[in-house]
C-alpha cells in the first residue's frame, strides 16, 4: 500500500496545504495520506498568537478528514517533547509493515533535508516527495534538481519532484488575512467556521481604542517582519516632528505605527479589503497596486482600530501627498520618506530641509519622488503633482 505522510504545524491549515496534498495523492497514486500536526516543530518557533496544539489538531481534522483517503493522526501531539520526523516514520513503519511510505514536504523543507535529525534513517524508510506551495517555488527548479541529485547520491534513492499547481498562501499570511476578515477564499469553510466560533488567531477581538503599546503590538504583528523597523522608524520620526512643529504627538505616533498596516497584503488581497470596507478606488490606484495600501490602511485604521479622522487621512495620503495637507498629513508623509532606515540618494537633503521647515521638507520629498518615478519610467500620481504645485504657489505668495 502506498502511504503519504504529511507533517506540519498547520497553524492554521489552509487551502494551500489541502491542494498540495491532493496533488501528491493524485500524482503518486497514494491510497492513504496521513496528515500529522506537529506539537513543537523542531525547525521553527511557533508564532505568537498561535492556536494551541489541540486546536490545531481539530482544525487539521476539519481540513482533511472529509477527503477520501485522508486521515489525521495525533501521534506527534501525544509524544513528549519535540516532534522529530524520524520518530514518526519509525512508529508508522511498525504500524504499516507492508506500507510503501512517501514523505511529503514543501520546497523549503526539502532544500534543508540534510539538516534534519537522522536524515539517513528517514530516507531509508520513506521516499521523499517535494511539492510546490508557492508560485515562486517554480523559479527554484534548478536548486531543487540539484538537491535531488545530492540526496540521491547520499541516500541512494531519487526524491520525487512534483510539478503541481499552487494555491499561493502561507499560514503566516492566513493569520494576517483572518485578522483583516478576508481569509475566506484561502481556508476550507469548516476551518474558518471553527476559527470564528472559537475566536482563534485574534478573530472577533475588539481592537478599537487600544493603548499605544497594544496598538503597536497588534500593528507590527500584521507587518512582514522585514518591514517592522520601517514602521517603528516612521512612528518615532513622526512623533519627534509633531513635537517640533506643534502637532499632536499621540496622533502622529498612532498614524506612524499604522501607516503601512495593510502593506503585507498582495494586490488581490488589497482589492478584497477595499471591497469589504467600501473603499473608493481610482483607476490610477487600480492600475498601481502599490498605492492601494494607503487607502486600505486608512480604512483599517477606521474599521479595525477605530482611529479618528485625522489619523485616517494621514495614513490615506502618506504615499502620494495631496494639495493643502494638514500638519499631521505632512508629518506622516515626510516621516515615511526620511525615517532612519531610509537610505536612498538624496534622503540627507530631505532630512536637512525637514529639520528647518516642514513645508520645505515635504516639497523636496515630493520633488524627489516625482523625479524618481519619471526616471524609472513609472506613472506619477496626479495628487503628488498637485501637492507640489500647491506648495510652490504658497511659497510664492508668502
Ligand atoms: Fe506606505
Ligand atoms: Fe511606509
Amino acid at each position: 500500500m502506498k502511504i503519504g505522510v504529511y507533517g506540519g504545524s498547520f497553524n492554521p491549515p489552509h487551502l494551500g496545504h489541502v491542494r498540495a496534498a491532493q496533488a501528491c495523492k493524485r500524482a503518486l497514486g497514494l491510497e492513504r495520506v496521513l496528515v500529522i500536526p506537529a506539537s513543537i516543530p523542531p525547525h521553527k518557533q511557533m508564532a505568537s498568537g498561535s492556536a494551541t496544539a489541540m486546536e490545531r489538531l481539530k482544525l487539521t481534522q476539519l481540513a482533511f478528514s472529509q477527503l477520501p483517503g485522508f486521515a489525521v493522526l495525533d501521534m506527534e501531539l501525544r509524544r513528549e517533547g519535540k516532534s522529530y520526523t524520524v520518530d514518526t516514520i519509525r512508529a508508522l513503519k511498525e504500524q504499516y509493515k507492508q506500507g510503501e511510505m512517501y514523505l511529503m514536504m514543501g520546497t523549503d523543507m526539502f532544500l534543508s533535508f540534510q539538516d534534519w535529525y537522522c536524515p539517513e534513517e528517514i530516507a531509508k524508510n520513506a521516499r521523499l516527495v517535494c511539492f510546490s506551495r508557492y508560485d515562486a517555488d517554480a523559479k527554484n527548479r534548478e536548486s531543487l534538481l540539484k538537491q535531488a541529485d545530492t540526496l540521491e547520491a547520499q541516500f541512494g534513492e531519487r526524491p520525487v519532484l512534483l510539478e503541481n499547481d499552487c494555491f499561493d498562501i502561507s499560514s503566516t499570511e492566513a493569520r494576517r488575512l483572518l485578522r483583516f476578515g478576508i481569509a475566506a477564499p484561502y481556508l476550507p469553510e469548516a476551518v474558518l467556521r471553527e476559527i470564528e466560533a472559537e475566536g482563534l488567531y485574534g478573530v472577533g477581538e475588539n481592537d478599537k481604542g487600544l493603548s499605544f503599546e497594544r496598538l503597536k503590538d497588534v500593528s507590527l504583528a500584521l507587518h512582514k517582519s522585514s518591514r517592522v523597523p520601517h514602521a517603528i522608524g516612521v512612528c518615532e520620526t513622526a512623533r519627534e516632528m509633531a513635537k517640533k512643529y506643534g502637532a499632536d504627538e499621540t496622533l502622529a505616533a498612532r498614524a506612524g505605527i499604522l501607516h503601512d498596516v495593510t502593506k503585507a497584503l498582495n494586490a488581490k488581497q488589497q482589492l478584497l479589503l477595499a471591497e469589504k470596507w467600501n473603499v473608493d478606488l481610482t483607476d490610477f490606484e487600480r492600475a498601481n497596486p502599490q498605492l492601494l495600501h494607503a487607502k486600505t490602511g486608512a480604512a483599517a485604521a477606521r474599521e479595525i482600530f477605530g482611529e479618528c479622522e485625522a489619523v485616517q487621512s494621514a495614513i490615506e495620503w502618506h504615499t502620494t501627498g495631496k494639495p493643502n495637507m494638514t500638519k499631521l498629513e505632512k508629518i506622516v508623509y515626510l516621516a515615511d520618506m526620511i525615517e532612519p532606515n531610509r537610505t536612498y540618494t538624496g534622503v540627507e537633503a530631505i532630512r536637512a530641509a525637514a529639520e528647518k521647515d516642514l513645508d520645505e521638507g515635504v516639497l523636496l520629498a515630493l520633488e524627489r519622488t516625482i523625479a524618481h518615478l519619471q526616471e524609472e519610467g513609472f506613472a506619477v500620481c496626479e495628487d503628488s503633482v498637485r501637492a507640489r504645485a500647491f506648495l510652490l504657489s504658497e511659497r510664492k505668495s508668502s
